[in-house]
């Protein structure tokens, strides 16, 4: 045998990454001080100092998500990890889920509820659902849901309250424990600023209660929470077992930016995001463009959502303003698509002088790009 697939010519070239305004829905930008975090040398995932990292990152999501937990954790995945690692782990065949649908992420929970091992018995499904999901955040129509009296509601038909705070946690408020919510999830890219790659998730008693006297094994094995429970010293066992190897690296991040939150407080960064937002959505107005959510209170501080310019097409929008202005906003996501330009400004890039350039790049390429006369 032979090597007959020479080695690729692209990559005798040097990698070259451009350095941009993430003001999309995320990825947001890493500061300086959580890359360099990340640039720390590789250690063992099953060495001391890892575990030591890993139990200062559970204490950072304890305070992010104000709760008590101790089945708190990181798992190595983007958002979507989290939210299967939720669903798979609370979840049996036969089993029902209520999804509240205020955009594409609680389309996306069904569709993986519906998963074909999670709907093999269906037709014996009871009425009452196991699990209510509810994204609070939902950064593709820039809804922010209510949470209050859910939870209660929720446990009084025995059924498991799950939140997605993807886009919301570290930006507005949110209290876990308070709030009834029995388990919440989490992304590194967004208010923390860390790379995409983490994702924090919290299980209360009763969802612990739930998983662990399951009849069947999640469908996952990478993302059984026995598993989790052991590789992040939630299970009260003396040792840890191999699992998966952490992703140390984007552990040390993470941690940084957990810190960085901590520092700052919850209360001063849901404040600073609230300021900012307002200031953002005044703007916007004083330009004659339209917020799609009319309902202010309904609007998530962390992603702002403007009715796509009439006459114009969005994309060419975007792009221009990649172009031009060397910054990243998008266009709509699933039922929002072709609806709305979406503005993320996350942790910190949440600042008036950011909303300054966001709004200066808007005014220019409503200026610059096609407008249809009809
Ligand atoms: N939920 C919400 C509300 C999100 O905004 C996102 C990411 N846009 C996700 C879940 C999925 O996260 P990821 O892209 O990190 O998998």
């Amino acid at each position: 045998m032979s090597v007959s697939i020479p080695p690729p010519k692209c990559l005798k070239k040097p990698l070259t990454v451009p350095h941009r305004l993430m003001f999309g829905p995320g990825p947001s930008n890493v500061p300086a001080r959580i890359l360099q975090a990340g640039a720390n040398p590789v250690i063992g995932h099953m060495h001391e100092e890892t575990f030591e990292i890993m139990s200062d990152i559970k204490s950072g999501i304890q305070y992010m998500f104000q709760t008590r937990n101790i089945m708190t954790l990181a798992v190595s995945g983007t958002g979507h990890t989290a939210m299967e690692c939720a669903i798979f782990n609370a979840v049996e065949a036969g089993e029902s889920v209520l999804t509240a649908v205020n955009g594409i992420w609680g389309e996306r929970a069904a569709e993986m509820i519906t998963q074909p091992n999670l709907l093999r018995e269906l037709p014996k499904l009871p009425n009452c659902p196991v699990v209510f999901f509810l994204a609070h955040g939902e950064s593709s129509t820039g809804v922010l849901h209510p949470l209050d009296g859910i939870g209660e509601l929720c446990h009084k038909y025995d059924c498991l309250f799950l939140v997605d705070s993807v886009a919301s946690i570290g930006g507005v408020p949110l209290y876990m424990d308070e709030q009834g919510i029995d388990i919440l999830y989490t992304g590194s890219q967004k208010v923390l600023n860390a790379p995409p790659g983490t994702a924090p998730i919290s299980f209360s008693e009763r969802a612990c209660q739930k998983i662990f006297h399951r009849k069947t094994k999640p469908i996952s094995f990478f993302l059984d929470l026995n598993w989790l429970a052991n590789y992040w010293g939630c299970d009260g066992k003396p040792s840890r077992i191999y699992h998966h190897t952490g992703p140390v690296n984007a552990f040390y991040s993470l941690r940084e930016s957990l810190a960085i939150l901590a520092e700052e407080s919850l209360e001063n960064s849901w404040k600073r995001h609230e300021k900012v937002a307002e200031y953002f959505q005044a703007g916007l107005e004083s330009m004659g463009l339209k917020l799609f959510v009319k309902e202010r209170k309904a609007r998530l501080p962390t992603v702002t959502t403007i009715v796509a310019p009439h006459g114009y097409n969005w994309k060419e929008i975007t792009n221009y303003i990649m172009k031009t202005h060397n910054i990243e906003i998008s266009g709509g996501l699933g039922p929002s698509i072709g609806l709305v330009l979406r503005v993320g400004l996350m942790g910190c890039n949440s600042s008036k002088t950011n909303v300054d350039k966001v709004l200066a790049a808007l005014k220019d390429a409503l200026k610059h790009c096609h407008k249809s006369k009809v």
